[in-house]
C-alpha cells in the first residue's frame, strides 16, 4: 500500500501517518524528519535546508525530491509507505508519479486530513517534539504520560522553532500556494481521499481506515 498525505501543518499528518503505517506494515517516510536529522547530524543538505525551515519556506524542490526519492529505493519501501510532508508541491507530485510510472507502479490513496486555519494555529502552539527520538505529542490532545517529558525515551520534549505563531501563519501561506493544488490533482487521478480532522485521534485514525478500504 502506498498512500500520500495531504494537509496543513500541524493537521495531524504525522500523527495520522504513524497508525496508519503501522496498520499496514509499511515504513512511515517523513520528508520534514529527514530534514531534522540531516540538520542533527551537521549535514551539508541539513544546514542548506535549516534556512527555508526556519523561515516557514518548502526547502526547493532541487533539494527534495532527489532526497524522498532515493529513500523510497531502499529494501524497506518494496511493499510500500506512508508519506508524510511529501510531495508538498506539483513538481515534487509528477517527479513521484514519474517514478512509480517507471516501475509499474503508483500511489493508491491520497489522504486529506481537512482541518481549518483557525484550528491549526491553535493547535500548533501546543505541539511538542522529542529531539531524541523524534516523537510526536500535543499538550491538550496527545499529552505525555508525564508533563514535558518523552514517553518513549524519556529526554526533554522542546517546541520546534518553526512551530512559532509568525512561522506558522507563514506555513498555512505556503501550504494554500503550493501544497493545496495537489488534492485536486490527486483527485483527478481518482484517488483522494478526505477525512474530517478537527475530530479526535482515535475518531481521524478509525475514519481513515474506513475510506482507505474503498
Ligand atoms: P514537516 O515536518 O513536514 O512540517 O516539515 C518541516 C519543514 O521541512 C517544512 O516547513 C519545510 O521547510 C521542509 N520540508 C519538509 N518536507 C518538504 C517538502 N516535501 N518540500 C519542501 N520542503 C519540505
Amino acid at each position: 500500500m502506498k498512500i500520500v498525505m495531504l494537509g496543513a501543518p500541524g493537521a495531524g499528518k504525522g500523527t495520522q501517518a504513524l497508525r496508519i503505517a503501522e496498520q499496514y506494515g509499511v515504513p512511515h517516510i517523513s520528508s520534514g524528519d529527514i530534514f531534522r536529522k540531516n540538520l542533527k547530524e551537521g549535514t551539508e543538505l541539513g544546514l542548506r535546508a535549516k534556512a527555508y525551515m526556519d523561515e516557514g519556506l518548502l526547502v526547493p524542490d532541487e533539494l527534495t525530491t532527489d532526497l524522498v526519492i532515493s529513500r523510497l529505493r531502499e529494501e524497506d519501501c518494496k511493499d510500500g509507505y506512508v508519506l508524510d510532508g511529501f510531495p508538498r508541491t506539483l513538481p515534487q507530485a509528477r517527479a513521484l508519479s514519474e517514478k512509480l510510472k517507471s516501475e509499474g507502479a503508483r500511489i493508491d490513496f491520497a489522504l486529506d486530513i481537512e482541518v481549518s486555519d483557525e484550528e491549526i494555529v491553535s493547535r500548533v502552539s501546543g505541539r511538542r517534539i522529542c529531539p531524541k527520538c523524534g516523537a510526536g505529542f500535543h499538550t491538550l490532545y496527545n499529552k505525555p504520560r508525564i508533563d514535558g517529558i518523552c514517553d518513549i525515551c524519556g529526554a526533554e520534549l522542546k517546541m520546534r522553532d518553526d512551530d512559532r505563531p509568525e512561522t506558522v501563519l507563514k506555513r498555512l501561506e505556503v501550504y494554500h500556494a503550493e501544497t493545496e493544488p495537489l488534492i485536486a490533482y490527486y483527485k483527478e487521478e481518482g484517488i483522494l481521499r478526505t477525512v474530517d480532522g478537527s475530530q479526535s485521534i482515535d475518531k481521524v485514525f478509525e475514519d481513515s481506515l474506513d475510506v482507505l478500504q474503498d
